[in-house]
């Protein structure tokens, strides 16, 4: 399996989580596209998480999924007790679970590499922009080459 595209949307100053760097979406052999992989600032560096969901338990009254660190049921109010939960190796408790992942170290290096490289370019990329020609008071026209405009475009609205 091969990738055969990836985009970044780069993040600055997002609100609420300064961490998160971007967001990134990969597409392999040209037929099959995972989304909403985030690019977060460690305290080791970037790193790439795959798309996740959050754990959910259902409480015990009324069978309302809620997460796992809720302390009262969102739906029917009752005080929620500390349940089993599954754990990672570590022992902290497993919040998120990925659902698009690798599992190979080959197919996790192929991926990470390909997504830090692109975001690179990225970065790169946004800053020509800031100091080169860009000096129009209308962001919207930024000089995006045609061929391109419209898949760009289509990316912000899906929020990738
Ligand atoms: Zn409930």
């Amino acid at each position: 399996m091969k990738i055969t595209e990836v985009r970044v949307k780069l993040l600055t100053g997002y609100e609420g989580d300064e961490k998160l760097r971007g967001f990134c979406s990969i597409t392999f052999d040209d037929e099959y596209v995972v989304r909403d992989i985030k690019i977060i600032e460690g305290a080791r560096g970037l790193f790439v998480a795959m798309p996740s969901r959050r754990v959910t338990a259902r409480c015990q009254k009324c069978g309302n999924k809620n997460h796992l660190r809720a302390r009262f049921c969102n739906e029917c109010g009752v005080g929620l007790s500390s349940r089993p939960h599954s754990r990672h190796e570590r022992g902290s408790t497993r919040l998120f679970v990925d659902i698009a992942h690798p599992i190979n170290q080959e197919m996790r290096h192929l991926v990470h590499d390909s997504i830090m490289e692109e975001f690179e370019l990225e970065v790169t990329r946004s800053e020509q922009r800031e100091d080169g020609h860009d000096k129009s008071p209308y962001p919207q026209q930024r000089h995006i080459s045609p061929k391109h405009r419209d898949d760009d475009d289509r990316s912000m609205e899906a929020g990738i």
